[in-house]
């Protein structure tokens, strides 16, 4: 179920900064530490007015009007269409068809999931993969955070073998080993040409943000496996108090 469209910058990952209209999807089966899309799941279906302005009028019908919406939204320096969550890919067969109809409209479309699905993948022009870490979850073992990690590594190798531009995005927290993410960087270098986004956890509910020094410890350590196909992403959006 579609949440809510509106248009913004995006505000992570490697097109930080780019304009883009947002498609948020409802649900995800992860339950992150410092996730905070349940306050957004908690409101009524809504499309942004203008675009850009924040306000937002209640609709019941967006995905019967999708297109007309996005059309309304559109803006000349709009990059590209995201679809995001929650998990979107937990309504993958409806993705699918809205994204072959944008293709066919000329817009370029954009994937921002957790990686949990390859099976549910096919194209996009452009696709973010968080990593999760273990330390990202209250309770769980070893053997279903490899069960998850390895799902997004075949999702990072399957878009990135359709010829998606994919890249890998990873919330790094004072208590994140380092050592975790040198193995994902090489796991990543493994894949082929990826860029790996570092996302400073944004400050919530006593989670703290790692400092500089390890922030750039671990920058210095990934460039090994990466080089500097590496970027250091706050949340912007967050700082600029936009959606
Ligand atoms: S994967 Fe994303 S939407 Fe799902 S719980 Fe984690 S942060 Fe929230």
């Amino acid at each position: 179920m579609i949440v809510e469209v509106f248009s913004s910058i995006m505000g992570e990952g490697k097109y930080i900064g780019r304009r883009y209209i947002f498609i948020r999807f409802k649900g995800c089966p992860l339950n992150c530490i410092y996730c905070d899309e349940y306050v957004k799941e908690s409101i009524s279906p809504r499309v942004e007015k203008i675009p850009g302005s924040g306000i937002f009028q209640e609709y019941q019908n967006i995905e019967d009007r999708l297109m007309e919406i996005i059309y309304n939204l559109k803006t000349p320096d709009l990059f590209a269409i995201s679809f995001t969550g929650g998990e979107p890919l937990f309504h993958h067969k409806k993705i699918k068809a809205y994204s072959m109809e944008l293709k066919e409209l000329g817009y370029k479309t954009h994937l921002e999931s957790n990686g949990i699905y390859p099976e549910r993948l096919f194209y996009f022009d452009y696709a973010s993969i968080d990593i999760k870490l273990p330390e990202h979850f209250f309770n769980l073992d070893n053997e279903e955070y490899e069960k998850i990690y390895n799902l997004e590594l075949n999702s990072i190798e399957k878009l990135y073998s359709m010829g998606s531009q994919v890249y890998a995005k990873v919330v790094i927290m004072e208590n994140t080993s380092i050592k975790d993410i040198e193995n994902i960087a090489r796991d990543l270098s493994d894949i082929g040409d990826i860029t790996l986004c570092i996302q400073p956890v944004t400050s919530l509910f006593n989670i703290k943000p790692p400092s500089q020094r390890k922030l750039l410890d671990i920058m210095k350590l990934c460039g090994s496996y990466l080089g500097n196909n590496l970027i250091c992403t706050p949340q912007i959006h967050k700082y600029l108090k936009m959606l």
